[in-house]
């Protein structure tokens, strides 16, 4: 859908004497550019989790979310000869005869100005892109058509690993469409054939010093494919409706094979499980997660269930509803990736949960940045004022370990500490550190 006020908004702007353009205009400046001999580029920007905008703040607002940063692409691009909204959600920019390192450049400045906080009705919100790039040269002289497919393939690609950030096409991902519907169909296979299994990740106390906990993490090994990322295939599962059987199938392995390790270690404390609120759309959690408990007679004070922020914004009542039953049988909740959503204060005034988990674009920088620094200090002190505690999420070096151990925060997860490794090696990890 090509919106029209956008399009006189933006090509009315006097700065810019490019116009905004159509589909139709894109292909045919690229095809004259190229009748001229020169190279061309197209590069596809996709706005991140966009749907979730629409369904959480409504259509209006997601309308003013979109003209806005489309102004801001196109300022990123002051040597663009076309510029198009091509879906609500999706933007094209035509350049030609430039390098690979001006498009770096240029595809690093646009994905900077879309991440800026914008301000609207009073509402802060932050959104994020995903640019793919393709180009044409004389060697392999491509159409505008292919170029758009190219760069649209590899953008959302870069989206499903996360979004917010930019991808040249090089050939290697021709089969996504194909790939994608493929693992569709073989994830229900994967269910029945028992090959999605769980791996840990070990959370590290500040004060004591030990292993308390692990994050219980699905993995997908596909018979033909090998491992694939959560990544890719948990937003299929939840798509599909799948994530409620994978979501309960983490549960009782994770709590199942948790039983074990608390056997062999007298540091463990808990297991964090993460959970999709998606999962509730389809079942009771409730009542599934008092049924696993049950049948493996397991401690409800070692479950913590993980829910994503943006997670929480969506679900709402029912969602609190029953993570408060689940709290007064002595499950906690964390809160996952926070910082990440649109309302974070939001979800802390309207979300009882007992743990707070800062994502890790807040740690990695913390030590080094000024403003990392004061929000991640800012977190631990609001959480610890609501009785929260704090895990501080994708921890890779020592000085960002001084950091949050300074800021008081309470627990550490990341690379440092170690990687999400299967049973076996977790509980020789737990045997060591716990003795
Ligand atoms: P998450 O819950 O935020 O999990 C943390 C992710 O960060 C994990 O990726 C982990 O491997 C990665 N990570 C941990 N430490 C570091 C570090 O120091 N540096 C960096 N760069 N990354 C680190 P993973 O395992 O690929 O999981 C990705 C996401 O998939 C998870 O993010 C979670 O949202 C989702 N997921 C995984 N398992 C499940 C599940 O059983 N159910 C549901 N609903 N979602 C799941
Ligand atoms: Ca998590
Ligand atoms: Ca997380």
């Amino acid at each position: 859908m090509v919106n029209m006020e956008h399009r006189d908004n933006l090509a009315s702007k006097p700065q810019d004497n490019r116009q905004l353009c159509d589909r139709q205009e894109l292909l045919n400046r690229t095809a004259s550019a190229q009748a001229s001999g020169n190279s061309v580029h197209i590069i596809v920007l996709y706005l991140d989790r966009y749907r979730k905008i629409v369904s959480a703040l409504g259509h209006e607002f997601a309308h003013q979310v979109h003209n806005e940063i489309g102004d801001r692409i196109l300022r990123a691009f002051p040597d663009a000869i076309a510029f198009s909204h091509l879906a609500d959600d999706e933007f094209a920019v035509l350049l030609t005869s430039t390098t690979k390192a001006r498009l770096r450049t240029l595809s690093e400045t646009a994905l900077r100005n879309t991440r800026e906080a914008l301000l609207i009705d009073r509402q802060t919100v932050v959104v994020t892109a995903s640019a793919g790039i393709a180009s044409s040269s004389t060697k392999l002289p491509l159409d505008g058509t292919e170029l758009l497919q190219q760069a649209g393939l590899v953008a959302s690609e870069g989206q499903s690993k996360g979004g917010n950030c930019f991808t040249f096409y090089s050939g290697s991902v021709q089969q996504q469409p194909l790939r994608r519907l493929d693992l569709e169909l073989d994830l229900r296979r994967a269910l029945e054939a028992n090959e999605i299994s769980v791996f840990y990740q070990p959370i590290f106390d500040l004060r004591s010093n030990r292993v308390t906990g692990l994050e219980a993490l699905a993995r997908w090994r596909h018979a033909d494919l090998g491992w694939i990322e959560p990544t890719e295939f948990i937003p299929l599962a939840e798509e599909s409706g799948l994530i409620a059987d994978i979501g309960e199938r983490v549960l009782s392995h994770a709590c199942a094979e948790t039983i074990e390790f608390l056997s062999r270690s007298n540091s463990l404390e808990y297991v964090a499980v993460n959970f999709a609120a998606r999962q509730i759309e389809h079942r009771d959690l409730v009542k599934i997660t008092e049924q696993i408990l049950g049948r493996l007679n397991f401690p409800a004070g070692r479950l913590v269930l993980e829910i994503t922020e943006s997670d929480f914004l969506e679900s709402e009542k029912r969602i609190i509803k029953s993570l408060d039953t689940l709290r007064s049988s002595g499950v906690r909740v964390a809160i996952d990736d926070f910082g990440t959503g649109y309302s974070s204060l939001r979800v802390l005034k309207e979300f009882p949960a007992d743990v707070l988990k800062i994502d890790q674009q807040f740690v990695q920088n913390a030590h080094c940045q000024h403003v990392d620094a004061t929000i991640t200090r800012a977190v631990i002190d609001i959480a610890h004022s609501l009785n929260m505690k704090v895990v501080a999420e994708g921890v890779e070096n020592t000085e960002q370990l001084h950091f949050l151990r300074a800021a008081g925060c309470d627990s550490i997860q990341g690379y440092y500490v170690g990687r999400a490794v299967g049973p076996e090696q977790i509980a020789d990890l737990l045997q060591v550190s716990g003795s």
